[in-house]
């Protein structure tokens, strides 16, 4: 059952010291662990339990963000820090929770000195570099050997593994998928410079009900963007993805699916082949659904859109009240609506 008082748990770097000191005034042995407890799961519950078991009160130092990025890539933490602050706050086994803004322990242990560091897993004393800092103010290392075979890196493999299942169905043959690819900024949510922000994703007039006309019609949803902000360093890949997440929980209760999206993460002077209107994304799209380009469609708000659209051999709709006259499109159209209704009407689904 989660601890109710698990709010409370939730300690600042100036509370912690008091904490610290408070337990220890009560005559505590003060057991310390640390961890980014992205995912938490049962190796996790059963290693803190344990750890409680071994001292009067225990501390566990949450990695922050930035320091979970630093110790296992970009794209993590799967989970912020407050989350994970939350959770691990709310189990019985923890007295006390606080956030570690470096990437190893050593300073918050030099300052606070616990009576027990704790770690769990493969580490051997000998090899632990934090041994030397617990041991020269008295403290002891204590290792507590995982038995659960569940990992947060067993957890992510698992659910990449079902994500490359498709059960096909035995009783017909399917259609090859049609796809309107659908260009980001500018054509599903307002464009905004170098979008990091995911409190300021607005979805442009009409593409919600466009884009369940084109899901009810059968179309397979795809978005293809270019994001150089990225290549520029003007933002990370876990803001797009934030972005991203916004604007798809903005889809989700109307029941619309986005069903992959493809991004050019590089700025103009990588002279990639990804970048729209380089035709990479839309080929990568095409190959991964074993699409037809001649039955699929792109709609975007500007030329290199297009461009992309025609080097793949797809249809480009440009929704675009100032684009040139002469983009190489095969239908304008004045709003998101609009461009949906001349898909839905083109002879071309009729081939
Ligand atoms: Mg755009």
């Amino acid at each position: 059952m989660p601890d109710r008082d698990a709010p409370a748990k939730i300690l600042s770097p100036e509370a912690v010291r008091d904490w610290v000191s408070a337990q220890r005034s009560l005559g505590k042995q003060i057991g310390f662990t640390c961890g980014a407890f992205d995912l938490l799961h049962a190796g996790h519950v059963e290693y803190l339990a344990e750890a409680r078991r071994r001292c009067d009160a225990l501390l566990v130092a949450v990695n922050s963000d930035t320091s979970v990025r630093a110790l296992k890539g970009e794209l993590r933490p799967i989970n912020p820090e407050q989350d994970r602050l939350a959770v691990v706050a709310a189990l019985q086994a923890v007295d006390a929770v606080t956030l570690m803004a470096e990437t190893r322990p050593a300073e918050l242990i030099r300052l606070l000195q616990p009576d027990l560091y704790i770690k769990g897993g493969d580490y051997s004393a000998a090899t632990l570099r934090s041994k030397p800092v617990v041991e020269a103010y008295g403290g002891h290392v204590l290792l507590i050997p995982i038995r659960s075979r569940t990992s947060t890196t067993a957890i992510l493999e698992r659910a990449a593994l079902l994500q490359l299942h498709e059960k096909v169905p035995a009783a017909r043959r399917s259609q090859p998928p049609r796809l309107v690819f659908l260009d980001r900024d500018g054509t599903l949510i307002r464009d905004v410079p170098f979008l990091h922000d995911p409190a300021r994703v607005e979805l442009l007039p009409g593409v919600l009900e466009g884009l369940q006309q084109l899901q009810d019609a059968g179309f397979t949803l795809v978005i293809v963007t270019n994001q150089q902000g990225i290549g520029l360093g003007y933002y990370s890949e876990a803001d797009f993805i934030a972005v991203n997440q916004s604007l798809l929980r903005r889809l989700f209760p109307a029941g619309i699916r986005i069903a992959r999206i493809y991004y050019c993460p590089h700025s103009l002077s990588d002279d990639c082949e990804c970048r729209k209107p380089g035709k990479l994304l839309l080929e990568r799209a095409l190959d991964y659904f074993h699409a037809s380009a001649g039955e699929c469609f792109l709609i975007g708000d500007s030329i290199a859109d297009c461009q992309a659209a025609a080097g793949a051999g797809c249809h480009a709709v440009l929704v675009a009240s100032q684009a040139p006259p002469n983009a190489p499109c095969t239908h304008r159209a004045d709003s998101f609506l609009g461009a949906v209704a001349w898909i839905l009407s083109s002879p071309r689904l009729l081939t």
